[in-house]
């Protein structure tokens, strides 16, 4: 790696740290219903706009020490340890896609090179559905219920980078371009994926309400169906599919086998098992993560 190899890296890591501070914005006011432009970052206790130099991702956390500048209320370490995530999710895959030869690459783009914009693309598809993992769990955490919208830029970037990875015919050894080995175009390994995401979830449910006589619908997981669709083209399908299933199966039982034999839920046991299924899904994301620097 030379010097401008060294710069670029390390823009990847600031560029996935500012995704990150966004990303804060959609966690918080996503299930509000609220704009994610307007009105700007402001303190929620006194109201004050936040200046940009407080804005800053992780940086100004840690210089204001977890407080606002104008009132002293806490801010929560939720925002920088999402910045954090954020910037390694981005930085170690731009890593993984292009090996470091950051100079080389970017002759490539500027000559319109194939195999220089796919791998541009595999940046953000892999980065896209990492981070929409990361925002489905945290929202799921804080309790509250996932609109279908957020997996949509997630889905809209994976058929791009797929389509041209195709089209070009361009090689790699990443996972996202390895063939399937049902050998099906990749459209359909996403629409069987999905259903069958969508199929383990009902089947799980059936199973938790015959054994652990649960029977209301918050245990419903319908964000897993597009993490396990999205997966099947990431990872060869039938991978992709396993892990789906086998993450609904377990969050379900947990929260299930937390809340036997309750026939109504309850506004705090629909929250937790929320709660529970948030956390399955950070794990399920570590996962996807990790055995992309594994195989
Ligand atoms: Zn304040």
């Amino acid at each position: 790696m030379n010097a401008l190899d060294t710069v670029i890296q390390i823009w990847w890591f600031i560029m996935g740290a500012v995704v990150g501070s966004f990303l804060n914005v959609v966690i918080h006011r996503l299930p509000r219903g609220e704009s994610l432009i307007w009105p700007g970052s402001h303190c929620p206790r006194c109201g004050h706009p936040i200046r940009w130099f407080d804005n800053l991702p992780v940086l100004s956390w840690l210089i204001l020490r977890g407080r606002c500048r104008d009132c002293g209320a806490p801010i929560s370490v939720r925002y920088p340890l999402v910045e954090a995530i954020s910037s390694l999710i981005v930085g170690s895959v731009a890593q993984l896609v292009n090996g470091g030869h950051w100079s080389k690459w970017l002759a490539g783009v500027a000559g319109m090179d194939h195999p220089a914009i796919v791998s541009l693309l595999q940046v953000i598809c892999l980065s896209a559905f990492l981070l929409t993992v990361l925002v489905v769990a945290a929202i799921n955490w804080d309790g509250n219920s996932v609109p279908l919208l957020v997996w949509t830029p997630c889905i809209s970037v994976t058929i791009l980078a797929y389509g041209f990875t195709s089209v070009w015919s361009v090689e790699s050894d990443i996972p996202l371009l390895r063939e399937s080995p049902l050998t099906l175009p990749f459209w359909a390994d996403l629409l069987l994926a999905t259903a069958l995401g969508w199929g383990s979830d009902i089947l799980n449910r059936r199973v938790q309400k015959r054994f652990n006589r649960t029977s209301h619908a918050d245990f419903h997981s319908w964000e897993w169906t597009f993490a396990t669709g999205i997966a099947a083209v990431v990872w060869p399908a039938p991978v992709g599919i396993l892990l789906g299933a086998l993450a609904i199966v377990l969050q379900g039982w947990v929260s299930s086998a937390k809340f036997r034999g309750s026939r109504k839920s309850t506004r705090s046991q629909a929250k937790r098992a929320r709660c529970i299924r948030g956390a399955s899904l950070a794990l399920w994301g570590l996962a996807n993560w990790g055995l992309l620097f594994l195989v």
